[in-house]
């Protein structure tokens, strides 16, 4: 049995384990999911990960969950079996198995909070028995037919495991700030205080940021004593998140994507995705006119008198500096976090692939189908950079159980072709066809 490692016990390596799990309770090829996580499955939803404090709520509906949107399309004879199989790990049977429906169907739906949210993906991990490996990945390296990850322990000691294909989920750190400065703080320092009721005194506060990791940190202030917060984006204005059914559709059924040019993709996304506060946050942000838009790009953070100047440098204009008593760096995940793992033979192979120096520009054009980089021998799967080339929904979480037919559906038809004895002839019954696209 081949085996797929997934660094992060988050949502997407929920979804892949759960299918995996199903498609092998229905007697179809998967492969053995093992997972890779340094913290808590669902970490990065709780207090102690650094990305929130855990209270604030999903911006996206909890029914789309692992499986959503349950619309699997590759496994032929198999498909709806998948679908009915899957809804063993919704939402609605996480909360029916732990006596809440009802009261959430009262309460009108309400999306969770992270922590709450994080609750659900470990009530995944196990039913689904989840294969967890507790430590940090530190190393990538090619493999004669896979890759090597080395997982360090607590303790510090380092294991390495030998895998066919590797996934990459989740954004990277959140522990670092534009300057080290006790009046700049990290996402994670910004979360760690708010959470304990200890962030510094402040009148003039400012998040840098304008996308979600920013929204949720502006949405807390709102909640401290602050005179003003100034959001900082280099965009003319903190645009609010499209979330009409014709935006979400996309999200959910990534079918059309490929039928657009590059420069609609990636329109829909800047109104959808990359740089939006979502309509909630907005709302909340409206009514208070402590909050205000700054323009620019930080080009310098220094100590002044008791705050620290920030120099905000726009196009058209001279540099401007304004003072703050208190700075959030709430510019998110790093795309290309998982790079600092390769060591020098598993960066060339990536280059080589996609031609030329890794770039975000060059992997994301690079993601096939199966959501793993075109061009490579061992599967490198990375979803999270799929958006552009696959569909804006896999890199969050708006189409899970889409996400994982395109990860196991890929693996999944290839062993197929060699089931039927070694002659590449398919078993009947089994899927005809390879993944779609
Ligand atoms: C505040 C906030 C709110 C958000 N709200 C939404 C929302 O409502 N809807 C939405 O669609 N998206 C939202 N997002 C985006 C969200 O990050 C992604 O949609 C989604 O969580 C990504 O899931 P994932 O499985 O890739 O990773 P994550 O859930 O981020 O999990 C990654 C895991 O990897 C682990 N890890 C990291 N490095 C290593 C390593 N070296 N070795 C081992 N393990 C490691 C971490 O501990 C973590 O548990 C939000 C993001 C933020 C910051």
């Amino acid at each position: 049995m081949e085996t797929l490692l997934v660094v992060g016990a988050g949502p997407k390596a929920m979804s892949v384990a759960a299918k995996a799990r199903v498609l092998r309770e229905l007697g179809l090829p998967a492969p053995r999911v093992v997972v890779v996580e340094s913290h808590a499955v669902g970490g990065n939803w709780l207090p102690s990960g650094g990305w929130t404090d855990g209270q604030h709520r999903l911006g996206t509906g909890p029914e789309k969950d692992v499986g959503f949107p349950y619309h699997s399309t590759w496994a032929r004879g198999y498909n709806r079996a998948i679908d009915q199989a899957m809804i063993a790990y919704s939402w609605a049977s996480f909360l029916v198995e732990n006596g809440s429906y009802a009261e959430w169907v009262d309460r009108g739906r309400p999306n969770p909070h992270h922590h709450v949210w994080a609750e659900y993906l470990q009530w995944v991990a196990r039913k689904a028995e989840v294969d967890l490996v507790t430590g940090t990945v530190r190393r990538i390296r090619p493999a004669a037919d896979g890759w090597l990850v080395s997982v360090a322990d607590g303790d510090g000691s380092v294991t390495e495991i030998d895998t066919d294909r590797l996934m990459i989920t989740g954004p990277g750190h959140s522990g670092r700030a534009l300057v080290d400065h006790p009046k700049v703080l990290s996402i994670a320092e910004f979360w760690d205080l708010a959470g304990k009721r200890r962030l510094p005194p402040s009148s003039r506060a400012a998040v840098i940021g304008g996308g979600e990791t920013a929204g949720s940190a502006v949405d807390e202030l709102m909640h401290h004593d602050v005179l003003t917060v100034s959001v900082i984006s280099p965009a003319a204005t903190i645009y609010t998140r499209g979330e009409s059914y014709f935006e979400n559709a996309l999200f959910s059924d990534p079918a059309k994507w490929r039928a657009l040019s590059l420069r609609e993709r990636r329109d829909v996304i800047r109104r959808t995705d990359r740089g939006v506060f979502s309509v909630r946050v907005q709302e909340n942000v409206l009514g208070d006119n402590r909050v205000h838009h700054l323009q620019g790009r930080v080009v310098r953070v220094a100590e002044q008198g008791d705050g620290v100047a920030v120099t905000l440098r726009n196009e058209l204009r001279p540099d401007q500096a304004h003072v703050f008593d208190l700075v959030v760096d709430a510019t998110g995940g790093q795309p290309l976090w998982f790079t600092e793992l390769f060591d020098a033979d598993a960066a060339d192979l990536v280059e080589l692939a996609v031609g030329g120096p890794i770039t975000q520009a060059r992997l994301e054009t690079s993601i096939g189908h199966d959501l793993a980089v075109d061009g490579l021998d061992a599967k490198l799967y990375l979803p999270n950079l799929a958006g552009v080339a696959q569909g804006p929904g896999f890199p969050n979480l708006s189409c899970l159980g889409e996400l994982s037919d395109r990860v196991l559906g890929g693996v999944s038809t290839r062993s197929m072709v060699g089931a039927g004895g070694g002659s590449g002839e398919r078993r009947p019954g089994w899927p005809q066809t390879g993944p779609l696209g």
